[in-house]
C-alpha cells in the first residue's frame, strides 16, 4: 500500500520551522518527504491548509479493559484515540484486576495485538490490587512490558512503600508516574474547595492536597534519583514547585490536560457531575499558572486522562458519579483553540508537547517525520471549526462537559504503520 500525503505543512519536532512538502508512506514506514513527489500508483490524500505531524502519544489514557466494558474497552478506546489523532497510548492500571501483575499485562498486550487500532502501552501499578499497602514485582512487570509505574486514580500514601517503589525504579531507569492528591484532604469533595463548591454544598478538594504530594514526591525523586513525571498539574503553586526542582536540576518532568488549560470550576454550575474529575477544575489564575508552565516549558507534555464512565453513573449526582470524563477525541480541538489560536504556543511547540516530549518521558519509540520513520502520521485542520457533540464519539461514554463547545482545528486523518485508520467524514476505518 503506497499513501501519498500531499501539499501539507510538515511539523517535524526536530526542526524549529515546518516546511511544505509530500509525504509518501510505503507498507510501515515513511519512504520520502520532498515537495511535489512522483510517486505512481500510490493513492493521494489532499493534505493542503494542514500540518502534518508525526503520531500524537498520548501518556494518559483509561482503557477500563480489563473490568469495565460498560465504560471502554480496548476496542473502542482506540478507536477514538485514533479519532483523535493519537496513534499511541498509555492506558492506565486501575483495572480489574489492576494491572499489578505480568499476566493482566500479557492481556492488555494481546487484546491491543488483536483489537486495537492504535498502539497500546501498558502503565504498571505500584502496589498490588491498588491498594498502596504491598508493592509490585516492578522488575517483572517491566520484562513484562510496562513503560512505567503508577497509583494513577490516587496517591500512595504509605512513605515506606514509596520508597521502595521509587527506590526500584531509579534502579531500573523507569520513570515513577504520579497522580498527586493527598486522601486526607480530598476525604468526600467532589470538587476545586472554592465558591462554587460552596454554593452547590460540596465540602470541595482543597488545592493544598494536590500541592503536599507535589511537592513530597520532588523530595522522593531528589532522594532516591528515580525519574519523576507528575499527571495532570492544576495548582499555581504546583507549577511553582515543579519549576522549581527543574531549575535545583530534580528529574522531574510535568503534564497538563487539555480541561485543566481550558476550564474552571465554574463549569460545575452548568454541568455539574459530567465535569467531576479528579483532580478538580480550578480557579482561572491556577489555569493561566498551568498556561504559564506550558509555555516556559515547565510543562512538557499535553495528555487527556481520557477517563470514561457510564451516563448512569455520572448521573448519580455530585457526591455519588466518579470522578472522570472522556478527552482523547477533544484532545486536538481544545488544544489548537486554547493555545494555538490565542497566541500561547506555536504549533511545533504544541506538537512536541504531543509527540516527542510524551514519547521521551515514557521512553517510547521516537516520534519522527523523515524517510525510514515509522509511518505514524497524524493530518491536522488548524481552521476546521466544529462543535462538540459526544452522540458521534467513538468511545462507549458519549457525553462531556463539553459538549456544545465551539472548537477550532480538528485532526483529518490518522495513519498508524502506514494503515490510515480514520478519516474526518468517514470515521474508524478498519
Ligand atoms: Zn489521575
Amino acid at each position: 500500500m503506497r499513501i501519498c500525503i500531499r501539499g501539507g505543512w510538515v511539523v517535524d519536532p526536530k526542526r524549529a520551522q515546518g516546511y511544505q512538502a509530500d509525504v509518501l508512506l510505503e507498507g510501515d514506514r515513511i519512504t520520502a518527504i520532498a515537495p511535489d513527489l512522483d510517486a505512481p500508483g500510490a493513492a493521494d490524500v489532499d493534505a493542503r491548509g494542514c500540518y502534518v505531524t508525526p503520531g500524537l502519544v498520548d501518556i494518559h489514557v483509561h482503557l477500563r479493559d480489563p473490568g469495565f466494558p460498560d465504560k471502554e474497552t480496548i476496542a473502542s478506546g482506540s478507536r477514538a484515540a485514533a479519532a483523535g489523532g493519537v496513534t499511541s497510548v498509555v492506558c492506565m492500571p486501575n483495572t480489574r484486576p489492576a494491572i499489578d501483575h505480568p499476566d493482566v499485562v500479557r492481556y492488555v498486550k494481546e487484546t491491543a495485538a488483536a483489537a486495537s487500532v492504535v498502539r497500546v502501552y501498558p502503565a504498571g501499578a505500584m502496589t498490588k490490587g491498588q491498594q498502596g499497602t504491598e508493592m509490585t514485582d516492578f522488575r517483572a512487570l517491566a520484562e513484562a512490558g510496562v513503560v512505567t509505574f503508577t497509583e494513577d486514580g490516587k496517591s500512595v500514601m504509605d512513605p515506606l512503600v514509596l520508597m521502595q517503589a521509587f527506590t526500584a525504579a531509579a534502579e531500573l531507569g523507569m520513570p515513577i508516574t504520579s497522580h498527586c492528591e493527598d486522601h486526607h484532604l480530598v476525604r468526600t469533595g467532589a470538587m476545586h474547595r472554592g465558591w462554587v463548591s460552596e454554593r452547590l454544598g460540596d465540602p470541595g478538594i482543597p488545592a493544598l492536597a494536590e500541592d503536599l504530594i507535589v511537592a513530597r514526591d520532588i523530595l522522593f525523586a531528589q532522594h532516591t534519583g528515580a525519574r519523576l513525571h507528575i499527571q495532570h498539574v492544576t495548582t499555581e503553586s504546583a507549577v511553582q514547585l515543579i519549576r522549581e526542582a527543574k531549575a535545583r536540576g530534580v528529574k522531574v518532568t510535568a503534564e497538563a490536560t487539555p480541561h485543566h488549560f481550558s476550564l474552571t470550576h465554574e463549569v460545575l454550575l452548568e454541568h455539574g457531575a459530567l465535569a467531576k474529575v479528579n483532580p478538580p477544575l480550578r480557579t482561572q489564575r491556577d489555569v493561566d499558572a498551568v498556561v504559564a508552565g506550558l509555555m516556559d516549558g515547565t510543562i512538557d507534555a499535553i495528555a487527556t486522562d481520557h477517563a470514561p464512565h457510564t451516563w448512569e453513573e455520572k448521573q448519580q449526582g455530585l457526591a455519588a458519579a466518579p470522578f472522570g470524563f472522556v478527552g482523547l477525541e477533544t484532545l486536538v480541538g481544545v488544544t489548537f483553540t486554547h493555545l494555538v489560536h490565542t497566541g500561547k504556543l506555536s504549533v511545533p511547540e504544541v506538537i512536541a508537547k504531543l509527540t516527542v516530549n510524551p514519547a521521551r518521558i515514557m521512553g517510547l519509540p521516537e516520534p519522527r517525520l523523515e524517510a525510514g520513520a515509522v509511518a505514524d502520521v497524524t493530518v491536522i485542520d488548524p481552521n476546521l471549526e466544529w462543535v462538540v457533540d459526544p452522540t458521534s464519539f467513538e468511545t462507549r461514554a458519549k457525553h462531556s462537559p463539553m459538549a456544545g463547545m465551539r472548537l477550532r482545528g480538528k485532526p483529518v486523518y490518522t495513519f498508524v504503520g502506514g494503515r490510515m485508520v480514520y478519516a474526518h467524514g468517514r470515521g474508524i476505518l478498519s
